[in-house]
């Protein structure tokens, strides 16, 4: 995506700041330059004329410069990281950036212009489907929720009605609560995954086999428009599609979205839904 995206570039940022492994370079200091190019939409702002619809690209290098020199880091690695999840956190309007750190001096004893590290980081779209059918479903259902909101790696951008469902698959067991929610994210696919499992844990839920009940169940729908198969994930979620109780929620806050390998809308796999639907009721408890 960032491929099409605006982008705002500073270059070459001069720093002096006491990151690095050796104590002299942690005590002594040294110089550092960084180049940010950060990716966002631009139009408004080039339609308008404001600074409030962009990036102020000033304050940006008086932030950068800030936080290179209020922290210590052993590695540019970890500069890097941390400085990109502190711009990606706090400025509006910023989707995702490439960070370069060099290090002009970097004390190794033999001659070199530069040495440096360049990482790339953003948000990222995802849909996760919720599930639950032990004790207070419904509490269980918005702690999922609050879980992904209260990380800063998370913005919650919309939650669907939750649908009250017969339960798939394993049939002898009680009903379910289901619905989708949108989110935004700065964690990978692996990481997303490891995050939802550590909330389910979190609610003590059982594992009593596949498709038995648990208290609360987090699936990952679609990640952009991202295709993987690895043992553990698999992106968009293999069964979706055949999935009222997921199909139905989803359409209520993505009917157009596209799915990457079927390559139809979330309203038509709705459409297209065969055999015995597992809904009860449609409007049960608006999130
Ligand atoms: P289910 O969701 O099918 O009822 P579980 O929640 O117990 O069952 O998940 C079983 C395994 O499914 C997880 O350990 C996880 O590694 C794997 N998995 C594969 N793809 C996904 C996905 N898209 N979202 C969530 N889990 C997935
Ligand atoms: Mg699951």
């Amino acid at each position: 995506m960032e491929n099409t995206m605006d982008k705002i570039t500073i270059k070459k940022l001069e720093i002096y700041a006491n990151h690095g492994v050796l104590k002299e370079e942690r005590e002594l200091g040294q110089k550092f330059l960084v180049t940010a190019q950060m990716y966002l939409d631009t139009r408004k702002a080039g339609s308008n004329d404001t600074l409030e619809d962009t990036i102020d690209y000033g304050k940006i290098c008086f932030r950068i410069q800030r936080f290179l020199t209020e922290h210590t880091y052993k590695l540019i690695e970890t500069a890097a990281e941390e400085l990109a999840k502190e711009l990606l956190y706090t400025v509006p309007r910023l989707r995702a950036l490439d960070i370069e750190i060099e290090k002009p001096w970097a004390p190794i004893g033999l001659p070199l212009e530069t040495v440096s590290i360049t990482i790339h980081r953003g948000w990222h779209q995802s849909f996760i489907a919720l599930g639950s059918n032990m004790g207070d479903r419904h509490a269980y259902m918005k702690h999922g929720v609050r879980a992904l909101n209260q990380s800063k790696d998370f913005r919650v951008k919309s939650v669907s009605s939750f649908l009250e469902t017969r339960p798939y698959g394993m049939k002898k067991q009680d009903n379910f609560l289901n619905g989708c929610m949108l989110v935004e994210t700065l964690l990978t696919p692996e990481e997303l995954l490891e995050f939802l499992q550590g909330v389910e844990h979190s609610v003590n839920r059982v594992r009593e086999g596949k498709w038995g009940p648990r208290t609360l169940d987090l699936d990952i729908i679609f990640y952009d428009n991202l295709i993987m198969d690895t043992a553990n994930l698999k992106i968009p979620h293999m069964d979706m599609h055949n999935r009222d109780f997921v199909l139905f929620p989803l359409c209520q806050i993505a009917p157009n979205y596209s799915h990457p390998v079927l390559h139809k809308t979330v309203s038509m796999l709705a459409e297209e839904l065969q055999g015995e639907g597992t809904i009860i009721k449609k409007e049960t408890v608006q999130e």
